[in-house]
């Protein structure tokens, strides 16, 4: 009797499961706690900035992955998100916005401002940086990455992120200059159209590839105005790994 019985119980937990939303029962994605922890592994590796350990935080990243690899989502690793891109690493992101955070006119004004952000991916990013910015503009090549970052982000209701499908090389002139730009995939030379639409006081960090062109390596660059004149003051930091920077859409 007991046996006939069983099989009605396991029905009842799935039909729970499936009324919560989550993932696979047990796994608890959805609690802030998991997000705390990750946030919290973050800071002992020594990433300070408050505001953007918060950020980070705020954004369920296990929303932005393949439910299969949900599990991971709150590890410090890069995952993949279909047609050969990867979603990028929370230490890597959080450490690049801290950059940012670091410029000028995000410093005058506590926010990141507008932002560029060039290679949207799944959309992660861009929500995390929409909790720092007053808007995000985020560009991306590949048609089928661009729909999914739409659909990601719906859910989270974020008036303020404004996604693009295009060459993120040109960047976007219809809404610069830009008190921020980020970019999450690596190229040889940093596009001249960046520069041109980073505003005074703004700051720019981009993966490039090394000189020597061997792995790549985070660049910086700072728009300096001095007595009416622009100066671009550029600086390099640790090796990172992201995927390149192409051209044209797909
Ligand atoms: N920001 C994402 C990372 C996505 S990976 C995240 O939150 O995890 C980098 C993305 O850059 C890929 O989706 C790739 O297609 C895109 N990309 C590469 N070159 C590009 C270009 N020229 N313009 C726009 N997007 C580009």
């Amino acid at each position: 009797m007991r046996e006939v019985l069983m099989p009605q119980r396991h029905l009842r937990e799935a039909a729970a499961d499936a009324a919560r939303r989550t993932a696979p029962s047990g796994l608890g994605l959805d609690s802030i706690h998991v997000r705390h922890r990750m946030v919290q592994r973050l800071k002992q590796a020594g990433l300070q900035d408050e505001r953007v350990l918060q950020a980070l935080a705020e954004v369920p990243r296990h929303e932005f992955v393949d439910s299969a690899l949900a599990i991971q989502a709150y590890e410090d690793t890069s995952l993949p998100i279909g047609h050969g891109q990867t979603i990028s690493k929370p230490s890597v992101v959080g450490r690049m916005i801290a950059m940012l955070m670091g410029g000028a006119a995000a410093q005058q004004q506590g926010h990141l401002g507008k932002v560029l952000e060039i290679g949207t991916g799944c959309g992660y990013q861009a929500a995390v940086l929409a909790r720092l910015a007053k808007q995000v503009v985020s560009i991306e090549r590949l048609k089928p990455l661009h729909d999914k970052a739409l659909s990601n982000l719906q859910s989270l209701q974020l008036s303020q992120i404004r996604l693009i499908y295009g060459d993120g090389r040109l960047g976007h002139g219809g809404s610069a200059p830009y008190e921020s730009i980020i970019a999450a995939a690596g190229g040889e030379d940093l596009p001249a159209a960046w520069l041109a639409q980073l505003a005074p006081g703004g700051r720019l960090v981009a993966p490039m590839v090394a000189p020597g062109g061997r792995g790549q390596i985070l660049v910086l660059v700072d728009h300096l105005v001095e007595a009416g004149i622009s100066r671009y003051v550029r600086s390099e930091y640790e090796a990172v790994h992201f995927v390149p920077l192409k051209s044209g859409v797909l």
